[in-house]
């Protein structure tokens, strides 16, 4: 067990006080030498840039990290205690550019290819959708990855208003076609809601996407569609990309684009706790939005996300 990244126990100071990182772990910036010792770095994408309707998710980030220290270091179910396999940190936010989408995207990029130089595993909390693209061109630009894609949306459109090409209805589009994923290992969880026409779907089945739409999930419920996403997945490189909206309303309100019918917390935990086996190169949270988010619910359901998805890259490492 490693002593230096641990988080800071509720018995030592109370989880109210205290500067909120992730978790409560330590904060490693990327200029800090212990960098080196990293293994999972959580990091915060301040960024909503993509964002069509209702904005919000820039101060995702903040709202995750406080509610974030309500986690503590052991599992409730499986009794993994991830902070004692890898060390962990939270390594800051990357620094967007609020006025201009496509320096944001490069300052993303650039801030991943540092992360994946020294060899750490990227746990991302957004910022919207079109956070995922830049992170993947970061990690991806030498093969293509499988993904595993929680979302009620495929964000596979081609553009929006009139050839806007970058949006967070589009980055997964672009990643098809910039070879930063294989189309035949990625499955997209959850897909519901009206629709503007089915030119997503329409490409999905072109290049061999697999989506499996929200009635087939309640008809087979979590363990059955996990499965069939892990095979998809394989044993190759492979992203996790949880948007949070993929979870029902009533239990996820603070989000800019809700759609109803969806899984219940617990399910949407089960999802992601059923992740284990899959060869976890990076994960993120998306669409988080404060302001939609009175009660903290959201965040607090996002952080709890965030800690299955360490406690399955945990076991894909070890
Ligand atoms: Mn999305
Ligand atoms: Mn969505």
């Amino acid at each position: 067990m490693t002593t230096d990244f641990q988080p800071v126990s509720g018995f030592v100071l109370p989880r109210f006080a205290g500067i909120p990182t992730f978790m409560r772990l330590p904060y490693v910036p990327l200029e800090d030498p212990r960098l080196s010792q990293v293994q999972v770095g959580l990091i915060g994408a301040p960024w909503d840039g993509g964002t069509t309707n209702r904005p919000g998710p820039r101060h995702g980030p903040r709202q995750l990290r406080d509610a974030s220290t309500m986690i503590r270091a052991q599992h409730g179910i499986t009794g993994i205690r991830p902070f004692e396999v890898l060390n962990c940190a939270d390594l800051g936010d990357v620094a967007p550019n609020p006025a201009d989408v496509q320096d944001s995207l490069r300052r993303m990029t650039g801030f991943y290819a540092q992360v994946r130089a020294a060899g750490i595993i990227p746990l991302t909390a957004g910022g919207d959708h079109l956070c995922t693209l830049p992170i993947l061109r970061a990690l991806a630009h030498d093969r293509p990855l499988g993904m595993i894609h929680f979302d009620s949306h495929t964000d596979l459109f081609h553009s929006y208003f009139n050839g806007q090409m970058y949006t967070h209805g589009t980055p997964f589009r672009r990643a098809v076609e910039e070879g930063l994923l294989d189309p035949h290992r990625v499955c997209q969880i959850g897909i519901r809601g009206t629709a503007y026409d089915s030119e997503d779907r329409d490409f999905a089945r072109a290049v061999g996407i697999r989506v499996i739409p929200i009635e087939e999930f309640h008809r087979r419920g979590v363990e059955d569609v996990m499965a069939e996403a892990r095979a998809i997945a394989g044993a190759g490189e492979t992203y996790v990309s949880y948007d949070i909206d993929f979870v029902d309303p009533a239990y996820a309100p603070g989000t800019g684009t809700p759609e109803v019918g969806g899984p219940t917390s617990w399910q949407a935990l089960e999802c992601a706790r059923l992740l284990t086996g899959v060869n976890i190169v990076g994960a993120d949270l998306v669409e988080v939005s404060p302001p939609f988010d009175p009660s903290g619910g959201t965040a607090f359901l996002g952080v709890s996300l965030m800690f299955e998805m360490l406690c399955a890259i945990v076991a894909a490492q070890t």
